[in-house]
């Protein structure tokens, strides 16, 4: 699953690719991954030829006008029309496990590997898991890949963005001046019995940090995941704190860590992945200490760590 790194260098990669670029067409292939309106997007749904279409009729002839970032979740932010057509609009897009956006010029063959994987073939887009295809008026496209389909696209009126839950739920962001060593151990204090990995986990504490980043960041901390939030002091909260930017722009650097099926809106890979120090390496050697990476389960999830540098 894309994490902040990841959604933010595809929001940089859009930035640069489809601002300015009018809308002439969309073509819904899997009605389900697209909603309206602000209500949750839940993620068993139905497909509807009604919703598609209407999708559809709203976003053809709109600009785009910007691409923004609210924790994983990008917004599109399209101009408005003249009076007596449907004002401003915003597509947020979230990519939930395996949703991709791929841009191609006009006339460009695009072809993607369907998964990061070092035999997994490429397939020229759109193809078989390519559910929404947008057209704009320089003959470019944008394709929304998704394999698992729980991603989605959801137009909604600027006016109702205030109504979308999740954007108003999510915890500052890691790089806002809200984010500070005592927010972030007065929210700790509220439960003390949860692990520090699934704390940094919870959008509504940091925007953006999931299973890698959560492993990574601990590591460079030097903390466990399994330790819980009472028995962490001053000293290992603030060497937590510190990690996460270090972390993250690390990360955001090299484009982002290519685990799973997250690609660059150009289609190349993010190379975080190379130095993941724990995630994703059971079983391997600490490139640290030499120390047998572990694994710990909590809550569902699995959190790597050194038992040697981390205590
Ligand atoms: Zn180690």
């Amino acid at each position: 699953m894309p994490e902040l790194p990841e959604v933010e260098t595809i929001r940089r990669g859009l930035e640069k690719t489809i601002i300015g670029k009018k809308i002439v067409d969309v073509e819904v292939r899997l009605p389900k991954i697209i909603s309206i309106g602000p209500a949750v997007v839940s993620n068993i749904r139905k497909n509807s030829a009604v919703t598609a279409k209407k999708f559809r009729t709203l976003a053809v002839g709109h600009k785009i006008i910007g691409v923004s970032r609210r924790a994983k979740m990008l917004m599109i932010d399209l101009s408005g029309l003249p009076a007596g057509r449907q004002g401003p609009l915003t597509i947020l897009v979230h990519l939930k496990m395996t949703g991709q956006m791929i841009f191609a010029k006009k006339g460009e063959k695009k072809a993607v590997k369907i998964f990061n994987a070092l035999n997994s073939r490429r397939e020229t887009l759109p193809h078989q898991y390519t559910h929404v295809i947008f057209k704009f008026s320089d003959g470019s496209h944008l394709y929304y890949n998704d394999i698992r389909q729980f991603g989605y696209l959801r137009l909604v009126r600027d006016q109702d963005l205030e109504h979308v839950r999740e954007l108003a739920e999510y915890g500052p962001e890691p790089d806002d001046k809200k984010f500070t060593v005592q927010y972030f151990m007065d929210k700790a204090m509220t439960r003390p019995k949860l692990s520090i990995k699934q704390f940094l986990m919870d959008p509504k504490i940091v925007a953006g940090i999931g299973n890698i980043y959560s492993d990574e960041i601990l590591y460079w901390a030097k903390i466990r995941p399994a330790r819980v939030l009472r028995s962490l002091d001053l000293a290992d909260f603030s060497a937590i704190y510190r990690a996460v930017p270090k972390v993250l722009k690390g990360a955001l650097k090299a484009g982002g860590s290519s685990v799973g099926d997250f690609f660059r809106v150009d289609g190349s890979e993010g190379h975080y992945g190379r130095v993941h120090m724990v995630y994703g390496r059971y079983g391997e050697n600490c490139r640290v200490c030499g120390e047998e990476i572990m694994r710990v389960k909590l809550g569902g999830r699995t959190g790597s760590y050194c038992p040697h540098c981390q205590k």
